[in-house]
């Protein structure tokens, strides 16, 4: 027998710890449900609780549960999305490269339709800031000068108008329109992080009875911090030239890179960071997304190696200092439209180069 009179009490300080620990239960019992003793059961419930944590700052208290709901039920979802789109490929397998590349590709013309779209179904007003800003780069001080507004002004503006452009790019990938009259509000307070509008509308109650809403809050809350236009990747081993030539990738995808213009520069990449994990053991390799004069990527390779003492030698083609393995530098000059190496012996060495997005057709 246990004192009754200890579960009676209220448990105000151990609230917020309590909720997430009730959650697992819960979890539990819908997993189990859904998917049965199925063997990756204990990963959906960690990714789970792992994405409500990353969004409970976003989130009043009263909607952890319902979130945790409807994020469980998208990871089922995309878990299943994700066995069929691997079935469907497995004829494919004898080049992964290319189908991975070919579904990259895709994703990212969706992407690009509904970003089309999202901007589409913004006021003239909001477009027109938003785009002065984030594409011809206008400070809002600048912005606010012209309107006779202020820069804090113009920065709240911009804040509402980007929370409204991922409701509408949500919306517009899902090409679906919300079913009541309250989702977008709803959205919109998930979007902007908005505790207190969530709140008033009661947005847990209608992510429960919202199939739409319920699929839709997870990206709107889940998204990653923003994406830095600069990334920068230490260079110390092999798997690192791996890393580089993924970010690399990345940020091309989003400067608009596609195909051969895609490869060329993931293999420039790679070649500036072999050279460093052969070389000078130790440095680092940065990548730009460049917006002006036009896009592009910029990479800026750094090693504090031995040097290179006579750089015009080192570039010329057919020139390899490590056993033909790789292009070398020479090559990665050829893949690239501007190519610049700063070298002193025993000063390391800089690497300079940049591709620039043609559109093509
Ligand atoms: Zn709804």
């Amino acid at each position: 027998m246990t004192p009754s009179a200890a579960s009676d009490e209220p448990q105000l300080e151990a609230q917020e710890s309590a909720d997430i620990a009730g959650l697992v239960p819960l979890l539990q019992r819908i997993v189990t449900a859904r998917v049965g003793q199925h063997p990756a059961a204990e990963d959906i419930i960690q990714e789970t609780l792992a994405r409500v944590l990353a969004a409970e700052d976003r989130i009043e208290p009263g909607m952890l549960e319902p979130y945790a709901i409807t994020t469980v039920r998208n990871v089922i979802a995309s878990m299943w999305r994700k066995d069929d789109v691997a079935a469907r490929n497995q004829h494919r397998m004898h080049d992964p490269s290319e189908s991975v590349e070919a579904a990259e590709l895709l994703v990212a013309s969706e992407e690009q339709l509904a970003m089309t779209e999202a901007l589409a179904r913004l006021t003239d007003r909001e477009r027109q800031v938003l785009l002065a800003h984030e594409v011809s780069g206008l400070a809002t001080q600048v912005l606010a000068d012209e309107v006779g507004s202020t820069a804090g002004a113009v920065a709240a503006q911009l804040k509402r108008t980007r929370a409204r452009l991922r409701v509408e790019y949500v919306l517009a990938l899902e090409g679906t329109e919300p079913p009541t009259d309250r989702c977008r509000a709803v959205l919109l307070a998930l979007s902007s992080a908005d505790r207190r509008r969530q709140r008033e509308l009661d947005s847990a109650r209608h992510l429960l009875e919202c199939d739409v809403c319920a699929r839709l809050s997870e990206p709107l809350l889940d998204r990653a911090p923003e994406r830095p236009d600069e990334v920068r990747v230490p260079i110390g081993a092999d798997p690192d030239i791996v890393s580089a030539r993924q970010a690399a990738r990345e940020l091309a995808v989003r400067a608009g890179f596609v195909g051969a213009d895609l490869t060329m520069l993931a293999t420039a990449v790679s070649e500036v960071a072999r050279n460093i994990v052969r070389f000078a053991e130790s440095g680092e390799v940065s990548i730009e997304l460049l917006a002006r004069p036009r896009a592009g990527i910029r990479v800026i390779a750094r090693d504090t190696g031995p040097g290179i003492s006579d750089i015009d030698r080192a570039l010329q083609d057919g020139f390899s200092t490590y056993d033909g393995l790789g292009l070398g530098l020479p090559g990665a000059r050829r893949l690239m439209d501007e190519f610049e190496v700063a070298s002193a012996p025993g000063k390391g060495t800089t690497v300079s180069m940049t591709k620039w997005f043609e559109k093509k057709g």
